[in-house]
């Protein structure tokens, strides 16, 4: 589980629901944004930056959004932005070996950098479950590419930045950092997606250092059977592959980061990919198998699931947000997913293409929402009834 929609949340908190306008040369033509670039000093944490940085959205009275070449996003108030130079520069995205620097500053001594094609893990557990983590991450990757490259007709684009994951060897050296991020949150995450440092952060779940007996070498392969069979391993693959859906979907342009995507969107996107595959060597790799966890919760749910609430999973995100009701939304995102995609996957693929074009940081009503919703997917009403026959009985 992940809350990945929370920064949005404190986002719009902390900028007292001002609503966003336009750059003061940004301008929306064929669906993209055109982004102003300038040299910004800013204060943030006590600290002074300066830094190149695309100015995304101007929000209010000179509050700013600004991505910076680390692919961080950064929420400004007029009082904290010292100036703004335009420039004509173009921005280069830091490169992995910048970026693992600049997280030297940040992270205690001993991490380590494992490095593949797409992604840049930076840990402090063993080679090889970081090895093992990578791998599952180019695992999706690939196949990530493949099925929305097929499902849209066209790829989709490269992400601009090295996709970062921090893994912690344990669950307390998470949380303190964890808990710095996002605060008591952490408590009930084993790992999250930052939407704002575009991060992965993570521990290692399967307690491999106690598998392997000090002073015996072992194979990875053997080690990774060993994870495996652990009980918690379904859990443990679901979350790896769960939160590196968020971070692809929003660094392929499938989706926007900070934008007001709903959540029953994000969350049953990565629910539907994260399906574990017993088959797999690496524990993960068929897309789009069921994903039982989910549906034995959405059936468990049903009896006394309040008719017509489709509209309301659509509408409102608050439910993902407390404990008693995210136990309710998070199987219901998947099961809608799943019925929309292996259903209605045209329709699907053009709701997500509308949804990318949302300006960051921008509001829907629950309203307008359902307008969206209901122009791909027509009667809501009638589509609820066979969503709720098709997970019922046609999904094994
Ligand atoms: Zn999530």
């Amino acid at each position: 589980m992940c809350l990945s929609n929370l920064p949005l949340k404190l986002l719009i908190a902390l900028l007292c629901c001002l609503k966003p306008t336009l750059a003061q040369d940004t301008s929306y033509a064929d669906g993209e944004m055109r982004i102003r670039t300038a040299y910004v000093e800013f204060r943030q944490q006590g600290l002074v930056h300066k830094s190149i940085a695309e100015i995304q959205v101007e929000i209010g009275d000179g509050n700013l959004l600004l991505l910076t070449p680390d692919g961080q996003l950064h929420t400004l108030e007029k009082k904290d932005i010292i100036s703004v130079e335009p420039t004509e520069e173009v921005m280069i995205p830091l490169t992995s070996e910048q970026i693992y620097e600049q997280l030297r500053a940040e992270l205690p001594a001993n991490f380590d950098i494992y490095k593949t094609r797409h992604f840049l893990l930076v840990h402090n557990t063993t080679k090889i479950y970081a090895e093992w983590v990578g791998r599952l991450f180019e695992d999706l990757y690939r196949r990530f590419y493949n099925y929305w490259g097929n499902a849209r007709g066209e790829e989709l684009a490269e992400p601009r930045f090295p996709l970062v994951a921090l893994v912690f060897s344990d669950k307390a050296s998470y949380l303190r950092f964890a808990q710095d991020e996002i605060g008591q949150a952490a408590q009930s995450m084993i790992g999250y997606y930052n939407l704002k440092t575009n991060r992965i952060i993570t521990y290692d779940m399967t307690g491999v250092d106690g598998l392997v007996p000090p002073g015996r070498r072992v194979s990875s392969s053997q080690v990774i059977t060993q994870i495996l069979r652990q009980p918690q391993a379904e859990r443990t693959v679901s979350t790896i592959i769960h939160e590196a859906v968020h971070q692809l979907a929003y660094n392929s342009g499938l989706q926007v980061r900070l934008a007001d995507t709903p959540t029953c969107v994000s969350e049953g996107m990565a629910m539907f990919f994260e399906a574990p595959d017993r088959n797999s060597r690496v524990g993960w790799g068929a897309l789009g198998k069921v994903n039982y966890y989910n549906l034995n919760l959405f059936l468990k749910n049903l009896p006394s699931r309040k008719p017509n609430s489709l509209a309301e999973l659509i509408g409102d995100d608050t439910q993902f947000q407390s404990a008693s009701t995210a136990g309710i939304a998070y199987p219901e995102s998947w099961a809608l997913t799943y019925f929309l995609i292996k259903v209605h996957r045209e329709k699907y693929v053009s709701y997500l293409a509308e949804l990318s074009e949302l300006v960051p940081l921008s509001e829907l009503s629950p309203r307008e929402r359902m307008e969206m919703f209901s122009k791909h997917f027509g009667d809501v009403q009638e589509l609820e009834r066979n969503f709720l026959k098709y997970v019922q009985y046609r999904v094994h």
